[in-house]
């Protein structure tokens, strides 16, 4: 990190300080031997702190049956380390709370507070939903991991205001201030986790917490919940908002490999357990009508996202790769589609067989990539001038079919007559200069259209692939409509 900015976390006199409990709670932490007697002894110091730990003790996040009265039965419903934990978090909030109030005029203390307890809700149901035991250490990393912006107000409240009040996203933030300080909340918040002599899991969460997702192949794990919680707790806060549901699904995804499902019953649990937390640390993060709204809206944005994922999938399914016209399976659906609406209400349908010329030959002399790009340039073209309900597909390498449903052959004259003009003025520009250029011949035929009535979609085809070879011999780049004494091919 920065030396100079260490050296000044260091040596900072601004800092909040941490209340003597605190600091003895923090050595219990640190102490794997750690002795119940003196746990409860120092906890037994504070009455307030006393009391918040019963009342979790008690609460139904624990499910105990038993009721705890004091920190000793607490302690032994909870385990020593959890209660250490527990009480780590209320005290560093409760003294941090009364002491950042003031550090510049843009901070608000309360939206800061709110969210790093969302934060900590957040990554406690994550992990819970991942399948860790860690809880309580859950929360109090997840609580913790802004806790360098707290720094930064502290150190040089001046400069860093100007920061701070440019930015609502807090990614950008991260990134001006790795911009203007050289660091960024992550690590500022861990050198001061580091100067607190928190455990080193707790301040290695708050300096991953920004880091991009791991592989695959590693498992869930604290650093894992607290880079997710941000972006649920940025949802849960400031719920509706699509986008930020779909950063926090995301995230869930990469870093835990939790999908929708399992999201909904994150937010499910922050919900359940929100009037609890928020009275253990008197905060309201929402008022409690507003709950009902929250979850209702939550389970439709994530339904539609799941829904918009499949219609994705479905529409690459339905493409060429290349060009993006469809390709000839949703080619082959939509014919019989419209074939059958065509021969059961007498509608005209007409099909064209568009084919470039001597497309071998311009690949021989420019390249397949100069091919490609004419390829390209023609779908462009032709979906440029054809109506939604019309469709375009690759029917071969360098053919193409037009379905053009509720047209009548005399109809589809002019349109084809552009397309094959507009084809035809297409010019690509090689790197050394050299214009491409490219020509198409056209074969068309109808169905429900005068006396043209075909048996099946297959007969149709035939047809417009008969007046598409008569195009090619009569000397190409034209169009040519089929008609009975056009020979047909099997
Ligand atoms: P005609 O005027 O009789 O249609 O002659 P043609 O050369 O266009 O027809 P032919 O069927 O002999 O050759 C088609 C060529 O189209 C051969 C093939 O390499 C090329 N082709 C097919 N698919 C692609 C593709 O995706 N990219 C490129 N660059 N070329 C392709
Ligand atoms: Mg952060
Ligand atoms: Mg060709």
């Amino acid at each position: 990190m920065n030396n100079n900015l260490t050296q000044r976390l260091r040596s900072c006199t601004t800092l909040p300080t941490l209340p003597a409990i605190a600091l003895k709670i923090i050595d219990l932490a640190n102490d794997p031997d750690a002795d119940i007697n003196k746990a409860c002894q120092y906890i037994a110091l504070d009455p307030a702190l006393t009391a918040k730990i019963l009342k979790t003790a008690n609460s139904p996040i624990y499910k105990s049956r038993r009721t705890a009265t004091n920190v000793r039965q607490a302690v032994s419903i909870l385990g020593t380390h959890a209660v250490t934990v527990i009480a780590l978090s209320f005290s560093l909030t409760n003294s941090l709370i009364k002491q950042s109030g003031q550090y510049h005029a843009a901070f608000d203390n309360n939206n800061f507070w709110r969210r790093s307890i969302t934060t900590a809700l957040a990554s406690r149901a994550l992990g819970i939903k991942a399948g860790l035991v860690t809880l309580d250490d859950l929360f109090l990393a997840g609580l913790l991991q802004d806790i360098g912006i707290l720094a930064f107000g502290a150190m040089m409240p001046e400069e860093y205001n100007e920061v701070f009040s440019s930015t609502i996203n807090h990614d950008e933030l991260l990134q001006m201030e790795r911009e203007t300080f050289e660091v960024g909340h992550d690590e500022l918040g861990h050198a001061l986790l580091k100067k607190w002599h928190l455990p080193d899991y707790i301040a290695m969460a708050c300096l991953t917490s920004h880091n991009q997702p791991p592989p695959k192949e590693i498992g869930p794990s604290i650093p894992a919940c607290v880079a997710v919680s941000r972006h649920v707790a940025d949802y849960f806060i400031d719920p509706g908002d699509a986008k930020k549901i779909a950063v926090a699904t995301e995230a869930a995804k990469n870093w835990l490999n939790l999908d929708n499902i399992a999201l909904m019953d994150v937010i499910d649990n922050m919900a359940t357990e929100l009037v609890m937390v928020e009275e253990l640390f008197e905060i309201t993060i929402h008022q409690p009508e507003e709950i009902a709204g929250i979850m209702a809206e939550a389970r439709e944005l994530l339904a539609i996202q799941n829904l918009s994922k499949v219609r994705e999938l479905e529409e690459k399914s339905q493409h060429d790769g290349l060009t993006g016209a469809r390709n000839r399976g949703y080619f082959d659906e939509a014919l019989q589609r419209e074939f059958y609406l065509s021969s059961q209400h007498s509608l005209p349908l007409t099909i064209a067989m568009i084919d470039l010329d001597h497309f071998k030959k311009i690949n021989d002399t420019y390249g397949h990539i100069a091919g490609d790009a004419l390829l390209i340039a023609t779908v462009r073209t032709i979906l440029n001038q054809i109506r939604q309900d019309d469709t375009l597909c690759r029917y071969g390498g360098e053919e193409f079919a037009l379905i053009l449903p509720g047209t009548t052959l005399s109809a589809a004259r002019k349109l084809l007559a552009r397309l094959k003009d507009s084809i035809a003025a297409i010019s690509h520009q090689l790197e050394d200069g050299r214009i491409v250029k490219v020509t198409a011949s056209i074969g068309v035929a109808a169905n429900m259209d005068g006396n043209a009535n075909f048996e099946c979609p297959a007969d149709l085809i035939k047809a417009s692939d008969s007046a598409l070879y008569a195009a090619k011999h009569a000397g190409r780049n034209q169009i040519i409509e089929w008609n009975n004494s056009l020979p047909t091919f099997n």
